[in-house]
């Protein structure tokens, strides 16, 4: 029991050394994994410190390039620098994302493990076995202390067994040599009978004594072997006990050889799992050290770059720090320079624009003054031209004119002077003066041309009226309104109009209207109203302007061509269905197309107000002569009387005086504001070359260069004249006396002309 008690505290104890060896292992797994995190600490303290070197060295490299202001390069090393610190920052968090995924790998994913469930419960076993164990040594010690109590016991038997087993081999001894005494009394009583007797006797009386010791002593033995005997059977029942204690010591050390096995083998897996931890922690650790290598490898040659890069740019450096230097001096020195230079070009710039300025306003003073100069001189050479001007034309020889001697050409034309016209009439040569001459061959647009000046003056404000004289057929129509494919001076003039109108149209606004009249027996009528026999008033305006208007005149606002083109052919169907018979009608009224400008200039706001009165006048033939009766003598006297009117303005204002008789017919009436003042008139006189017409275009010239005569005239031919002829009493007077007086022309040669009027018209029209 003993040894067995001792073997089990062994194997306890072994047990016991066991655990604490796996404690200790443990411990120093613990150990190996602080010092490897100490250890990729220190990696990271050293990477630290290299970078801080690295900063050193840069410093150090700056503080080698003499600490300049080189700003850019500073800059760029900084920026280097920023970069180098970007990608340590970069690797250390790297290095921190592994050692979080190191513990990650020790702590996160074990709680979770199986093994270290499997270790906890294998914790929880050991520590159940440890209770157990403990239950067990505590039954053990238990176990000792009976069994120790029960040697004691036995011991005690055993000795008072010793003892007793002593006496009685001591009884014995002394019984058997009372026995051997005895016996030998006997004997030698036995030789000595009587003696012997006696000694028999007392051997008797003896051994009676002795036999009840001897009976005391085999009681007491019997007692002393009943003792053993119940010893031996206590004996053999603590031997019983022991014997299942050892039962159950065995069964305890099959117990624990099956825990040791358990131990063993969790040892084992613990042991196996500790490894592969450790082999994916080495893993790890060396992946993260070789990448942690590798960066540093990567961050050392970008380091040795940059540090080459520094060494290369230390002479650039160096020169541009020079280069620096100059221009942060110069710079320095720039806003100085800049202001000096600023303030000079100021001054320049102020002097420059004064200088301008008044370069401007000098122009601008000269430029007013020869505006001013412009219009006095242009003024001064309409008023030489005259305001009235009058021009001739000569129509060609026409299938209407027949044949024969009545329809041979009568006109003649001098080849110098185109102001020149002669007259064969009854045989002598008369020669007249106009202002210009248009042979039978001239054209529209010829003729249109020496008008153009006159429509343009319109456009500035001016009024015009151009007139065109003549007896029927003589080209009235022709030249004023003119065919479909050869237009006249209307359509042509208010072609020009809108063009020139178009031209301003960047400064100036402008309306053009256009009415339409008819007079004829002194009656006006409007060509395009709605009820053309309406005879129509000529009125003051009532704002006191003294200007005169016609109520109820249509007027057609007209914007192009086609617009015109569609005024003259309503006005012309008008008179077309008013008439039975339109060429005898038109040539007994006069036809008046009025042209109205009205301009507005955007950035003055100055109007303007311009006329252009176009009128196609009736015939002058003389109707009176042939002794015309009722309406066609009406119609005679009137045409004679408004032409003649009509001679008698012209007359007073080009010889510019005081009274003007406007209102002696209804046309000076209605052109009283276009014939005065600033006005402009043209009169062209048409004649026909025909031999047969001569004596009507003998009056016709007469009448034109009356009207032409006038001009420039002294002022005393005025009080000569006293009043214009009336066109009547003229008309009585032969050809041949009818000479007017002062420069007459009527002498057959041209050779007479005035040479000095001539050189005088002739400097007029080039400058013109
Ligand atoms: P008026 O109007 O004076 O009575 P017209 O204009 O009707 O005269 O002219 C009469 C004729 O003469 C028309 O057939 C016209 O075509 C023609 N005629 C007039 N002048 C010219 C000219 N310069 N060239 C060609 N034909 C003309
Ligand atoms: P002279 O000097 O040759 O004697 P006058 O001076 O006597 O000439 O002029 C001659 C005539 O001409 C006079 O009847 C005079 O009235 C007239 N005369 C001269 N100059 C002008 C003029 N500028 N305006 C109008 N009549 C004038
Ligand atoms: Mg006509």
């Amino acid at each position: 029991v003993m040894a067995s008690m001792a073997h089990l505290q062994k194997e306890k104890l072994r047990l016991q050394e066991e655990l604490l060896e796996l404690q200790e292992k443990l411990a120093a797994r613990e150990n190996d994994e602080l010092s490897l995190s100490l250890q990729l600490q220190g990696q990271v303290e050293t990477l630290k410190a290299k970078l801080l070197e690295q900063e050193q060295e840069i410093s150090r490299l700056r503080s080698e390039l003499g600490g300049t202001d080189a700003e850019k390069h500073r800059d760029l090393l900084a920026a280097e620098n920023e970069r180098l610190r970007q990608e340590m920052k970069a690797c250390e968090g790297e290095l921190r994302e592994l050692r979080r995924q190191q513990e990650q790998q020790q702590q996160a994913p074990c709680r979770d493990c199986p093994h270290l469930q499997e270790n906890a419960r294998l914790q929880q076993q050991l520590s159940q076995l440890q209770r157990e164990a403990e239950e067990t040594r505590a039954k053990l010690v238990e176990l000792d202390l009976e069994v120790q109590q029960k040697t004691n016991r036995v011991a005690e038997v055993e000795l008072r067994l010793k003892d007793s087993l002593a006496e009685r081999a001591e009884e014995e001894e002394r019984l058997s040599r009372r026995l051997r005494d005895s016996q030998e009394t006997i004997a030698s009583l036995k030789s000595q009978p009587q003696q012997i007797k006696y000694i028999i006797k007392t051997v008797e009386v003896e051994s009676a004594k002795a036999k009840q010791a001897l009976c005391e002593t085999q009681s007491r033995n019997q007692y002393l072997q009943e003792q053993v005997g119940m010893q031996k059977q206590v004996l053999k029942e603590m031997e019983q006990q022991l014997q299942s204690s050892q039962k159950t010591e065995a069964q305890l050390q099959a117990q624990i050889m099956i825990y040791e096995a358990e131990l063993e083998r969790t040892h084992g897996q613990m042991l196996e799992e500790m490894q592969a931890l450790e082999e994916e922690k080495n893993h790890a650790i060396e992946e993260a050290f070789s990448r942690a290598q590798v960066e540093m490898k990567a961050v050392h040659e970008n380091l040795a770059g940059v540090r080459t890069n520094l060494l290369m740019l230390q002479p650039a450096l160096r020169t541009l720090t020079h280069d620096y230097n100059c221009l942060k001096r110069q710079v320095r020195d720039f806003p100085l320079l800049l202001q000096e230079t600023l303030r000079s070009a100021r001054a320049e710039i102020s002097q420059a624009i004064e200088e301008v300025n008044s370069t401007n306003r000098e122009l601008l003073r000269k430029y007013r003054r020869e505006l001013q100069l412009r219009k006095k001189c242009h003024n001064e050479l309409v008023r030489l031209k005259g305001n009235i001007r009058v021009f001739g034309r000569v129509r060609p020889i026409t299938k209407e004119d027949g044949e024969g001697p009545e329809a041979a050409n009568a006109v003649t034309f001098d080849a110098d002077d185109d102001a020149v016209l002669h007259l064969l009439h009854k045989g002598k040569q008369v020669s007249f003066e106009l202002d210009k001459v248009f042979p039978p061959q001239a054209s529209q647009e010829e003729v249109f041309r020496e008008v153009q000046a006159l429509v343009t003056s319109c456009i500035d404000g001016y009024n015009v009226c151009i007139f065109a004289y003549g007896q029927t057929g003589a080209g009235k129509t022709y030249t004023m309104e003119g065919t479909a494919a050869n237009p006249g001076i209307n359509q042509r003039a208010l072609q020009l109009l809108f063009s020139e109108v178009r031209g301003k149209a960047a400064d100036w606004d402008y309306a053009i209207t256009v009415s339409a009249a008819e007079i004829y027996n002194e009656a006006l009528r409007d060509l395009l109203g709605k009820e053309p026999q309406e005879k129509l008033e000529i009125k003051l305006c009532p704002d006191g302007s003294g200007q005169l208007y016609v109520p109820g005149l249509t007027e057609f606002r007209v914007q192009s061509v086609e617009d015109i083109n569609k005024v003259f052919e309503f006005g012309h169907v008008k008179r077309v269905t008013e008439c039975t018979n339109l060429n005898e009608h038109s040539s007994r009224s006069h036809a008046l197309l009025i042209v109205t400008v009205r301009g507005l200039d955007r950035s003055t706001g100055l109007r303007t107000t311009g006329k252009l009165n176009l009128v196609d006048l009736a015939g002058s033939e003389r109707v009176g002569r042939s002794g015309a009766k009722g309406s066609r003598l009406r119609e005679a006297q009137h045409i004679n009387k408004s032409l003649s009117a009509l001679g008698d303005v012209i007359y007073a204002l080009r010889s510019r005086q005081g009274h003007v008789p406007f209102r002696n017919s209804k046309l000076t009436y209605l052109l009283q504001d276009s014939l005065s003042g600033d006005s402009k008139t043209l009169m062209m006189v048409q004649v026909s070359p025909a031999e047969k017409n001569t004596s009507e275009t003998l009056c016709s010239l007469k009448f034109a260069e009356r009207v032409r005569s006038v001009e420039l005239g002294p002022v005393s031919r005025k009080a000569e004249l006293g009043s214009w002829p009336s066109h009547e009493h003229l008309e009585g007077d032969s050809p041949g006396s009818a000479a007017p007086p002062g420069r007459g022309h009527a002498s057959p040669s041209p050779g007479q002309l005035s040479s000095h009027s001539a050189s005088i018209r002739r400097k007029l029209q080039t400058s013109g």
